[in-house]
């Protein structure tokens, strides 16, 4: 089987080959879609690259915060400014992984994957999308629940900057220190007065893409985070969701342990 390998220096042309052949596939970091081509998946007829120096833009300034989509894990783990995101993509596979992992290629990775994309979507982030006519922004969360996300292309992220040690991640694995997840979970708890205002919580492999828990995040509301401010947040913490079994974990157990981690979580306790 051939594969065409088609590379743009325009982020726009890529999205137009990419939007024009259905068996076209976005080329990033590959550690996904290198793998799928190594085990000759028919699915993909042609690879789209861009070299477009925007896919690596990472900007950071006292409110705002903008990743080209190309931006890998070991940028931001370089980035003292992400200091917030460190644990986050400190949990994304191991060292090799990292290097050549992009934030794009996480938003797209199939469950249990997506480590990176639930903790964008507990910052609120919004998704440009490249197309031949311009840009587009959408929510993030819009993004995710679509149930087609084909050939889509994101050219980057962006989210407000989180008031400092507001952003809280743990990654549930079986095999540390870089084991896939048998759910990760991210929230943003900004406190105002000693309640919680505005919270924040998101799973990655707790459905067939990384979720927004809302009936936890309004359970929180106005609530203080101690074991009886947070009680009715967890009688609600897997409302919604939809976890796989896999060969990581079963829906069940998975379903079962997230109200005990995201306990911990929302007080603070550290993780083993
Ligand atoms: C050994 C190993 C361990 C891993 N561990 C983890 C882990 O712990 N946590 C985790 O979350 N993930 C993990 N992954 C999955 C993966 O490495 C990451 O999710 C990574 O961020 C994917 O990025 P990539 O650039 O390599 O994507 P690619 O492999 O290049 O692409 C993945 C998918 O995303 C699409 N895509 C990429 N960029 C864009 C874009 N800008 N717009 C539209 N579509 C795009 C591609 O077309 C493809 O469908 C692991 C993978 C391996 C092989």
């Amino acid at each position: 089987m051939t594969v065409n390998v088609r590379t743009f220096a325009r982020l726009a042309d890529a999205a137009t080959a990419l939007s024009q052949e259905r068996g076209a596939r976005f080329l990033a970091g590959g550690t996904l879609v290198m793998r799928a081509l190594n085990e000759a998946d028919p699915a993909i007829e042609t690879i789209v690259r861009s070299t477009d120096a925007s896919l690596s833009h990472l900007a950071v300034s006292s409110g705002r915060v903008e990743l080209g989509a190309g931006v890998t894990m070991a940028a931001i783990l370089a980035e003292r400014e992400l200091a917030f995101l460190h644990p986050v993509a400190r949990a994304v596979g191991g060292p090799a992984v990292r290097e050549a992992a992009t934030v794009g290629g996480n938003l797209f990775a199939p469950t249990p994957y997506g480590d990176f994309a639930a903790a964008l979507l507990a910052l609120d982030a919004t998704v440009m999308l490249a197309g031949g006519f311009g840009q587009r922004e959408l929510p993030l969360e819009e993004l995710l629940g679509r149930r087609e996300r084909g050939n889509t292309l994101v050219a980057s992220v962006a989210f407000n900057r989180p008031a400092a040690d507001s952003l809280r991640f743990v990654k549930v694995t079986r095999t540390h220190p870089k084991g896939i997840s048998v759910l990760s979970i991210s929230a943003k708890l900004p406190l105002a007065s000693g309640r919680m205002t505005g919270a924040r919580i998101a799973y990655g492999a707790m459905g067939p893409a990384p979720l927004r828990a809302k009936a936890a995040e309004r359970a929180l509301e106005g609530r203080s985070l101690d074991a009886a401010g947070i009680a009715p947040a967890l009688a609600v913490a897997a409302d919604g969701t939809l976890p796989a079994d896999d060969a990581i974990a079963s829906a069940w157990w998975r379903r079962e342990i997230l109200p005990i981690h995201l306990r911990r979580l929302l007080l603070g306790a550290g993780h083993a």
